[in-house]
């Protein structure tokens, strides 16, 4: 059997050479929201398929998928907002319920037939048999295996019913679901390409559900018929489904379907432990989206979270995962889940990678949010964009989240500063009465400054430090505190520029009020 701890044997094994087009799928049940385990596995398929497959010279598709069969737990309008945090992303599919393509359609709810022809075969080729049992019994059954410390699982009582107690039942009209038949002896294996071998005994396979009494399939006949139906070269997919992959080896033999290529892939656990989970905050994707980090921040940590190039390199475009990704480079070790790194990305993004053009965009939809801008197109042709660009080319090494903007920028954008304590307006070993008047000497030589020349400014002001005797320093603070409301801000002459002559003149009125008051 291959060794599948060297890469170069994996790697054989992700693309074998008469290989001729890599099909890889996404395939949620639309549950709930999109997690960020979800998300990486995307951006895998996607690199997968659009990087490494087209590298190689073959052809590429990422698949996307609606599994939506089980409708106890349909939430409306979670395919949706999958879609739309797929796209914020900018993880794009070549096939799906959207857009079409040759295999649809790409929601399995409307492609029952398909299932239940695959029952049929199953039910005529002996791999498979239709249990009558009611839930009242399954739980008699169930209730009796706790008392006896037995594992949890179907009895196969249907297992071995006559052709005429089967008619008998049908005639009658009792509902039945349809259960494979696990062989009772034997071994099923499958290599995993992250995992190499995985084997395990029949005789502790349960004999699943394939079709429940509905007539809707259960995820392992749907998701074996399409995978098969829809040419999927590699099963990639978290590793909760390890335990019942026997069955779906079974049922590629017993349908007669050439088996694909399966990985699954590692968990993301909460550095709390366990599976990284709503108490950890959050693992939906649109919670970040909401705190403000960037897609191409998200996209970067994700990939280092079970990847690495060569252990040291951390900051990747999606071009350069494009160019670099390979999946037999993915640990199948879990990896811990580190928002620190994630937020250091986070402000490397923002800091470093982003146009100050781009950053202000960016930022609009949570000025807008947050009341501090009026609403309006979420681009360059909004009223206020041009403010928002200096203050954004301003603070751009201060930003960390998009959601600081509102907060940072409030005194660039707004006419009026948020109410502030008047203690900020005295630096330390300044007297009230010193503070009014350095506040009172700018304000009188203000209207002989042009702001907007930072040059003329500051000389300006170290020039009136002298003639008050103290150190410049002392005069800047509070000079800012009464332009800003707060002491710490871009420096000084560069942000009563982009405040401006009149809200300056204005909120220095205001402080030197405060202070006499
Ligand atoms: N519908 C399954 C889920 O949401 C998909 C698993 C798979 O990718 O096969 O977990």
């Amino acid at each position: 059997m291959t060794d599948f701890h060297s890469p170069d044997a994996r790697a054989a094994a992700a693309l074998p050479l008469d290989l001729a087009e890599v099909r890889v799928r996404f395939a949620p049940s639309p549950t709930g929201s999109l997690h960020i385990g979800g998300s990486r596995l995307v951006m895998y398929n996607v690199l997968f398929a659009h990087g490494q497959a087209r590298r190689a010279g073959k052809g590429g598709k990422f698949i996307l998928r609606i599994e939506d069969t089980d409708q106890k737990r349909f939430v409306e309008g979670s395919a949706e907002g999958l879609m739309d945090g797929l796209a914020w992303l900018g993880l794009e599919w070549d096939e799906g319920p959207d857009i079409g393509g040759p295999y649809a359609p790409y929601v399995q709810s409307e492609r029952q037939h398909h299932y239940r022809e695959a029952a049929d075969q199953l039910l005529a080729n002996g791999h498979a048999y239709r249990c009558f049992c009611t839930p009242e019994r399954l739980q008699r059954v169930r209730d009796d295996q706790v008392k006896r410390n037995l594992p949890p699982g179907y009895d196969r009582h249907c297992r071995n019913l006559g052709a005429d107690e089967i008619q008998a039942k049908l005639d009658a009209g009792e509902t039945f679901v349809v259960r494979i038949l696990m062989p009772l002896e034997g071994e099923t294996r499958f290599v995993d390409l992250l995992r190499g071998e995985i084997v395990f005994q029949n005789d502790k396979i349960e004999d699943l559900v394939l079709l429940k009494s509905d007539g809707y399939p259960t995820y392992h006949l749907a998701v074996v018929v399409d995978d098969h139906e829809m040419d999927i070269t590699h099963v990639t997919r978290g590793p909760e489904w390890i335990p019942t992959a026997p069955i779906h080896v079974q049922l590629y033999e017993a349908l007669g379907y050439e088996m694909p290529i399966f990985a699954h892939m590692p968990l993301i656990l909460s550095p709390n432990g366990g599976k990284l989970s709503k108490r950890d905050g959050s693992a939906a994707l649109a919670d970040f989206r909401e705190r403000g980090y960037l897609p191409e921040a998200l996209l970067n940590y994700l990939a280092l979270l079970g990847w690495s190039l060569d252990g040291k390199t951390e900051f990747f475009t999606m071009a350069d995962l494009l160019e670099h990704f390979t999946i037999e480079r993915v640990s199948a070790a879990p990896s811990t889940f580190d928002r620190d790194k994630l937020d250091w990305l986070n402000q490397q993004w923002i800091n470093h990678h982003l146009t100050v053009e781009d950053l202000a965009v960016r930022c609009l939809p949570f000025l807008i949010a947050a009341g501090t801008i009026e609403e309006g197109p979420h681009d360059a042709t909004h009223p206020t964009y041009g403010q928002v660009l200096v203050a954004a080319g301003l603070l751009k090494d201060r930003i960390r989240h998009l959601t600081e903007a509102p907060d940072l920028m409030s005194y660039f954008l707004a006419d009026e500063l948020h109410p502030y304590d008047s203690a900020l307006l005295m630096p330390k070993r300044v007297e009230p009465a010193a503070a009014l008047g350095m506040l009172k000497a700018f304000r009188e030589v203000l209207p002989e400054i042009d702001l907007a020349s930072h040059d003329a400014t500051e000389a300006r002001l170290r020039a009136l430090a002298d003639e008050l005797g103290v150190k410049a320093g002392q005069l800047f603070m509070p000079i800012r505190v009464a332009a800003t409301g707060r002491t710490q801000s871009p420096g000084l002459f560069d942000t009563l520029a982009a405040i401006g002559q009149d809200r300056v003149a204005r909120r220095l009125d205001a402080a030197i009020e405060l202070l006499e008051g």
